[in-house]
């Protein structure tokens, strides 16, 4: 984990080498202090030589000024190499993100996602500045003023020492406290984000039942957790520093105590004892940023360790060693004994078989939770195949790159999702800068021309969080512009037009037979005119897949197919 921790300050050698060297000359500098009033004392104070006292301020002047500048660039560009750390950390995950499979996703709550990506990230910048540095620093420094003071009476600074292990082992005793407690509060942050995220995404629902009251005592649970887990972190922190605290006061008091007795029996020039006094308290330093170090480590690592496990969660859906980009695909589609299940829920398909050949158009119906979507979803690859094979046109999904293969499937879903943003970018996200020309063209062949037209922005309009600003046909007939940019060989219609009403309904199916044309296509579709419309209808109950033919061959058989039919479509 470390060797993953350093290899991000690679990018940033430079800058952390200039920052570590002007904090350790800056250290340096500290620590020629008490030597200097050392000798002003014991030297140039007895020669009652004003000249050489105002000579010995000024370069004192100079060394703060040169200071002050150290200070600058340590705490400008330290948290500069801190920053660009964390947020190359922020931009790994992302992108690992991105390739997650859809179990993945199932399984993961968006709040607590969105919490990995910020807050968990959001002390490693400072650990990453500070950490080392201060580190080497501290070291330093303690060698140095032991060094030092050894030098001018090493009884006295033994004594003084003896202290420092006892300090750092006991803030390594609460940083280990520490590190348990950091790593709840940052699930329960988690915890409290995603139920904050559901909330609000829910809040028309949550609002429709009245059941806002509900909503915050819920909240109110999460919150208290996560205000009872910080508190936990706090009061360790609280012992910790009240307790080195009182410690190196103790060693201040000992050192002005047995300082005075060396410097009463003669065996301590006066000099000497303040450069003493003053190094006892540089040396209190390092052991406060030991301290700092070992307080902030905790909470850091608690997020890196999150961020961590998740960079290494590999995604189960991902390309062959030796994936192969397809071109264009005919769309001859082959499912071959194919059997899958979710998790938790094994065995929603067995050993299906079913060809589907390029520009057919092939109606799954079925009861609902039959698996028409899951055989649907099988074909991009949205999940990974227990057994068997899915070949497009001979090639097997799996041999092809996911990009190419997912390039040339398009699906219209019954619950669409769109952007947050205008109608142009939802459209031209089928295909990335795509020209105005051909947005309005797709938008023309969606039926969405009018739409546009009627709104005072145009193109530029913005629809909302999830389109809510736009009807369900108007965010149906979105999506299907974008499909037409897009323009797959083979696709997918899942019940895309079943949450509308007939009107809408019966205006869009133009622009969805439109948009089969010259492609291979899977409608799912409880409207018996669809139905009737395609090519093969292929019946799908929990035994799979029962009955194949044509609309009049399979009320023929008075079997599924007939059942279904008088069920669903008599009343019609
Ligand atoms: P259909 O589209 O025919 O209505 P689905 O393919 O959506 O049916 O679902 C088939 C079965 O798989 C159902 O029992 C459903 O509960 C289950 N299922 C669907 N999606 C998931 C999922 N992401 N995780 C777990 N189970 C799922
Ligand atoms: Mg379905």
């Amino acid at each position: 984990m470390l060797k993953r921790f350093f290899s991000y300050y690679i990018p940033y050698k430079k800058l952390f080498i200039l920052d570590f060297s002007c904090a350790v000359i800056a250290a340096l500098l500290e620590l020629a202090f008490p030597l200097a009033v050392h000798r002003v004392v014991d030297d140039l104070l007895p020669s009652s030589n004003w000249s050489w006292i105002i000579w010995g301020c000024v370069s004192l002047l100079g060394i703060y000024i040169i200071s002050a500048a150290l200070h600058f660039v340590v705490t400008y560009w330290g948290h500069k190499l801190g920053i660009n750390i964390e947020s190359d950390m922020r931009k790994d995950l992302f992108t690992h993100v991105q390739k997650l499979s859809f179990r993945f996703f199932d399984n993961n709550k968006t709040g607590h996602l969105v919490s990995r990506m910020t807050n968990d990230l959001m002390d490693i910048g400072e650990i990453a500045h500070h950490g080392p540095e201060d580190l080497f620093i501290a070291i330093m420094t303690l060698t140095g003023a032991f060094a030092i003071m050894f030098s001018i009476n090493w009884q006295l600074a033994v004594l003084t020492f003896i202290v420092v292990p006892l300090i750092i082992s006991l803030s390594l005793y609460f940083s280990k406290k520490m590190s348990i407690a950091f790593r709840r509060f940052f699930a329960d942050i988690a915890d409290f984000n995603a139920r904050v995220e559901n909330n609000v995404s829910g809040m028309r629902v949550v609002q429709a039942f009245a059941n806002e009251e509900h909503e915050i005592a819920q909240f109110n649970e999460n919150n208290g957790r996560f205000r009872d887990s910080k508190l936990i972190a706090y009061r360790i922190m609280a012992w910790n520093s009240s307790i080195s605290y009182i410690l190196m006061k103790i060693v201040t008091l000992f050192v002005l105590l047995c300082g005075a007795w060396f410097v009463i029996n003669k065996d301590m020039t006066n000099g000497e004892f303040i450069a003493f006094v003053l190094l006892s308290n540089v040396f209190l330093g390092p052991i406060k940023q030991i301290n700092g170090v070992i307080e902030m480590y905790p909470k850091g690592i608690a997020g890196f360790k999150r961020f961590v496990e998740m960079l290494e969660t590999a995604p189960d859906v991902a390309d062959a060693k030796d994936a192969i980009a397809v071109q264009h695909l005919e769309g001859n589609i082959n499912y071959q004994d194919v059997s899958f299940g979710y998790e938790g829920k094994e065995n929603v398909l067995e050993t299906i078989n079913l060809t589907i050949r390029a520009g057919e158009t092939v109606a799954l119906v079925g009861p609902s939770g039959a698996g028409k979507t899951t055989i649907c979803s099988l074909l991009p690859r949205f999940y990974d195949i227990n057994s068997g094979s899915v070949l497009i046109d001979g090639i097997e999904t799996r041999q092809m790159t996911l990009a190419s293969l997912r390039s040339q499937i398009g699906i219209v879903q019954q619950d669409v999702f769109l952007f947050d943003g205008t109608i142009r970018e939802n459209i031209a996200y089928g295909k990335l800068g795509a020209s105005e020309e051909d947005i309005w063209e797709a938008a023309r062949r969606a039926q969405l021309e009018d739409v546009i037209l009627a709104q005072s922005e145009g193109l530029d309009t913005l629809i909302g969080e999830r389109g809510v600003k736009m009807s369900g046909g108007q965010k149906q007939r979105l999506s299907i512009a974008r499909m037409f940019l897009k323009n797959p060989s083979i696709l997918i219609l899942d019940e895309a037009t079943s949450a509308l009403d007939t009107e809408t309904e019966a205006a869009i199916q133009q622009a969805l037979t439109d948009l089969s044309k010259g492609r291979t296509t899977l409608v799912i579709a409880h409207r018996l005119a669809t139905i009737k419309n395609a090519d093969r209808i292929v019946v799908v109950t929990e035994d799979g897949i029962v009955e194949q033919g044509s609309h009049h061959e399979l009320l023929a058989v008075k079997g599924a197919y007939h059942r279904l039919h008088e069920a669903q479509f008599s009343s019609r």
